[in-house]
């Protein structure tokens, strides 16, 4: 059968083989998936059965429900200082539809998307798929910083787009405030959609402060804000997310949101509006990834690894060249076999010679997986 040949040479995401290799596995400590074990905070809960119990759901209206919109504009507002209407706001089903109605809007054929490495690999997955070009820049060999002159040298005619994700998926890193505003700069005058995926602004638990782009006045009018509740609300499952776009954009991209998905889950839409208007500090839970990320940097560090600077968001990136000169997939697979933990080799995220680990477990945990690297490296 004919399968559209950009669909057939996606392959699957390698954390999620990874994953389930170690499922099948006994005794595994898996730092795979960003899935924290942290709960969803019991009142978005309860509330939520209540609706049901108390509710028909029907279908939630087109853009998503007018309460939730308000709610999120006011966030934007009071958390970031960031104003947008309830108009410009889009729910959407988890921010990977966010990402892909923004993409599937904005792209046709040849199209080029900047993408900065180390990056999640959902941004090369839905370029491809829509028959556009990633073009990437690394960053790992400049303290995963990015500059405009980065940026300078890959930008031309075709670029339609550049993503831009801090705290960043997997580095945990922020880019500081004057870096965000020379990028703004340089950016203002260009014919480009500045995509922010800020899923992760609300962990944050290092001495650097977030900035959004989306603050920058001069290029606000081209930026398009991701961001969800899987990760701030701990609601993976729950399949719930937003965009920010101005309205001549967010008019284009509720059509493909519409013709897709018809609008995301009526309850998840509520849950939603309960996580913020009822648990609207989650500094405790941003607290607790501090606390871990804090453990697995400087367990990495002692063992002689060269460890990102995280800020924010919930995972280590480590470079181990220092200890092998396997790609990171052999790597990463003889751990899994000989120490029995389950990490994330670098390829995944377009650079080789790291890996990831995800502080989505106790520190318990944590410790034993460290403990048992320092034995596999040590063996
Ligand atoms: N962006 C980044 C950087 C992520 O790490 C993830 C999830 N791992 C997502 C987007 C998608 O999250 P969701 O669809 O659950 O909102």
């Amino acid at each position: 059968m004919y399968i559209n040949p950009r669909v057939k040479e996606l392959e699957v995401s390698i954390i999620r083989q990874i994953a389930q290799k170690a499922a099948k596995m006994d005794d595994v400590i898996n730092l795979t998936i960003g899935e924290p074990d942290i709960p969803t905070p019991r009142v978005i809960v309860e509330k939520s059965i209540e609706y049901m119990k108390n509710n028909q759901l029907k279908y939630a209206p087109t853009g998503g429900l007018e309460e939730l919109r308000i709610e999120i504009a006011k966030f934007y507002d009071e958390k970031y200082g960031i104003k947008y209407d309830k108009d410009e706001v889009l729910i959407t089903c988890g921010s990977t539809e966010a990402l892909s109605t923004t993409l599937k809007g904005i792209l046709a054929k040849d199209d080029e998307v900047i993408i900065i490495n180390p990056a999640f690999s959902l941004y090369d997955a839905l370029v491809h798929m829509y028959d556009a070009k990633a073009v990437h820049i690394d960053v790992s060999k400049n303290d995963f910083i990015l500059t405009s002159s980065m940026i300078e040298e890959v930008i031309n005619e075709k670029t339609k787009a550049i993503i831009l994700n801090y705290p960043s998926n997997p580095s945990g890193t922020i880019l500081p405030k004057e870096n965000i505003v020379e990028i703004a700069n340089f950016l203002a005058n260009k014919d480009i959609y500045i995509i922010s995926d800020e899923i992760y602004s609300e962990v944050i638990f290092g001495k650097e402060e977030y900035y959004s782009i989306a603050k920058c006045d001069n290029v606000k009018d081209k930026v398009i804000v991701i961001n969800g509740f899987s990760k701030s609300h701990s609601m993976t499952g729950w399949r719930i997310g937003y965009l920010l776009a101005p309205l001549n954009i967010r008019k284009e991209l509720i059509k493909v949101n519409q013709y897709t998905i018809t609008s995301p889950s009526t309850l998840s839409e509520y849950g939603a509006i309960v996580a913020l208007q009822e648990v609207s500090d989650v500094s405790s839970m941003a607290e607790e990834y501090g606390r871990r990320a804090n453990l697995v940097t400087n367990r990495l560090r002692e063992l002689g690894f060269e460890v990102a600077d995280a800020q924010g968001a919930f995972y280590i990136f480590a470079n181990y060249k220092k200890f092998s000169d396997k790609d990171s997939l052999t790597f990463v697979l003889d751990i899994l076999e000989k120490a029995k933990v389950a990490l994330v080799p670098g390829s995944a995220f377009g650079v080789d010679g790291y890996i990831r680990v995800a502080c989505t477990l106790s520190l318990d945990n944590l410790k034993t997986a460290m403990d048992r690297l320092e034995k596999y490296l040590n063996s």
